[in-house]
């Protein structure tokens, strides 16, 4: 069977590299068909693929995993690709967690801790599981999200191209469970470990504190 992602998955990965290379000033903007030539993220290449992927992501498609594979090798071979993963795994994240209804979104923010959790919990797996390819478990007070095939993995020297799913989980985190803790890479498939696994706080924080 072809290994294959969620469309949401590419569309982040060229999104994170749109938004990197567009110009925030006015400066800037006037030499916007220059850069063209020179940055990727502004390429018509990449607004054709932008369109493809936002049609299919919105259908619900997915897309050959060797597809996102190879927007990740081209986004590793920057050397800014940490700020450009970071910036996809965020928009991963965000993503996502509006595709749970608004009605959930706020009650899991209004419940009390004990109600909440174990909602966002299931949230946060089908979220994983779906758009991540991963599987989330608690461990006492920790949350682990496991992805035994990573896109990323290798895509960049060392573990940079592992950022992508440490920046989604720990952001998905945030909106869920108004979450400022600590996300720790702890066994890396790069480092021949088996498979790629990131430990999370999953302790009860003040939310107030955390989301307003
Ligand atoms: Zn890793």
């Amino acid at each position: 069977m072809l290994a294959t992602v969620d469309a949401l998955l590419p569309l982040s990965l060229l999104e994170a590299v749109r938004n990197v290379d567009t110009p925030n000033d006015q400066f800037d903007t006037e030499y916007v068909d220059e850069l063209r030539n020179k940055r990727l993220g502004l390429s018509d290449t990449i607004y054709a693929q932008i369109k493809r992927h936002t049609e299919a992501a919105r259908r619900g498609h997915r897309t050959a995993s060797d597809e996102a594979i190879a927007l990740a090798k081209l986004i590793g071979r920057r050397p800014d690709s940490e700020a450009v993963f970071r910036a996809a795994g965020d928009y991963m994240a965000r993503q996502s967690y509006r595709t749970i209804s608004p009605v959930t979104r706020k009650l899991m923010r209004l419940m009390p801790s004990a109600m909440a959790r174990p909602l966002a919990f299931r949230h946060a797996r089908k979220i994983a599981a779906r758009y991540l390819g991963g599987n989330v478990r608690r461990v006492g007070s920790f949350l682990l999200l496991e992805v035994p095939r990573s896109i990323t993995l290798g895509t960049a020297p060392g573990a940079i191209g592992c950022t992508y799913y440490e920046s989604a989980i720990k952001q998905l985190l945030r909106l869920l469970i108004g979450s400022i803790g600590a996300v720790e890479h702890v066994r890396c498939s790069g480092r021949g470990e088996g498979s790629c696994e990131w430990r999370a706080d999953w302790r009860s924080f003040d939310r107030t504190a955390g989301l307003d």
